[in-house]
């Protein structure tokens, strides 16, 4: 049922129904007969068995050491854990739409080293398509050493992005096979934007849907990166530094919301953390609240929110659906420790959310 929520947006939890594209005007076809319905084109595929998404994006291994607080310059201290993660947005969104199900192809960029070998490993453990997964010859895998102080629990991290500022426009037009084979395109800002925008253009050109998830945040982007997304999708602190517009309230970040589909994206997804994620469209404003529950570490929710969003859509479900979907897998995955470990499993989760 539609309703207004507190903030006078309309909300709707109700199922919609698939409403076949306008092909030939992009704008159009997400004009449907029923204002509150958002549906988008799959590449004219038919919905199939496994959805197929094609993710470019980075790869970087997490390297988190704990201590009790953290050293000053030039400091040596004894540290009291270690441990290793695979992380790097590409990598992180293309794990969680493996999870669920999804025929994922990831193009990303990787070093000649150790970390890139464990990273094609971890890509193979869950299925992904390296097709396009390059090594750098004069680069190294992308990497986040991390240190935690244990009793705080506030970190500082250098995230060296290595071989994945190396993906070029022309890597990915050697990946445009699996990129106009997906249903479903997505890349991040991890990248060199010109590779980024090479992307959506190949996915943009073969009618591809296209999600460009812009983190993590920087000021300026040019209007073509809004131009090209079917699917815009920053959180907050993206939004308020793409914008320069507050998101404090619903109603603030509506208006940003809005300003993003003035600057030409399809349609915009904001994700607000707790607050759950804000969907606004040409047709409609709808909050979608995050179901609550007890958060124990929120690394990777945007990621894991914009894996799930890429594979509901890629399997042919409404916007409002998979953000609804994509909201909940999310939130699930807060209450597990670490980045990609959080994700949840199909068998974790309630059939209906996969089903129906
Ligand atoms: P990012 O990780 O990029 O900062 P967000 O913090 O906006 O992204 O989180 C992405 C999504 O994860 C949210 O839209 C929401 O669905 C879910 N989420 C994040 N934090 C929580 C929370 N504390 N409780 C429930 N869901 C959450």
């Amino acid at each position: 049922m539609l309703g207004a929520t507190p903030a006078g947006l309309i909300y709707s939890q109700q199922e919609q129904p698939y409403f076949a594209p306008v092909m030939c005007d992009r704008r159009a076809a997400f004009v449907q007969a029923d204002p509150r319905a958002t549906a988008l084109h799959t590449n004219g595929k038919p919905a199939m068995q496994r959805p197929k998404i094609c993710v470019v994006g980075a790869s970087n291994i997490d390297l988190i050491s704990y201590a009790p607080r953290l050293p000053k310059l030039g400091e040596t201290i004894p540290g009291t854990r270690f441990q290793m993660g695979f992380g790097g947005k590409g990598a992180n969104q293309a794990v969680m739409a493996a999870k669920l199900g999804g025929d994922v192809a990831i193009v990303t960029k990787v070093g000649q080293d150790i970390f890139g070998e464990d990273t094609r490993k971890n890509f193979a453990k869950y299925g992904i398509d390296t097709t396009y997964a390059f090594t750098a010859a004069d680069s190294f895998t992308g990497v986040a050493p991390i240190w935690v102080e244990e009793s705080s629990g506030n970190n500082a991290i250098i995230v060296a992005l290595g071989a994945n500022d190396l993906l070029s426009p022309a890597d990915v037009g050697q990946a445009r096979p699996a990129l106009e084979a997906a249903q479903v395109v997505v890349c991040q800002w991890e990248l060199q934007l010109d590779t980024a925008l090479a992307a959506l253009r190949i996915a943009r050109a073969a009618g591809v849907m296209t999600i460009f998830n812009p983190a993590p945040a920087r000021s300026s982007l040019p209007d073509e990166a809004y131009t090209l997304s079917d699917i815009f999708c920053p959180n907050e602190s993206e939004t308020e530094l793409l914008t320069g517009m507050p998101v404090a309230t619903i109603d603030e970040a509506a208006a940003a919301g809005r300003e993003c589909l003035a600057r030409g994206a399809g349609n915009v997804i904001l994700t607000l953390g707790e607050r759950g994620s804000l969907l606004v469209t040409h047709e409609q404003i709808a909050h979608v609240p995050a179901p609550q529950v007890r958060a124990v570490d929120t690394t990777g929710a945007g990621d894991a929110f914009v894996g799930s969003l890429a594979y509901f859509l890629a399997a042919g479900r409404t916007l409002t659906s998979a953000v609804e979907r994509a909201n909940r897998i999310a939130a699930v995955s807060v209450q597990a420790p670490g980045t990609q470990s959080s994700f949840p499993d199909v068998a974790d989760l309630p059939s209906e959310l996969l089903a129906g």
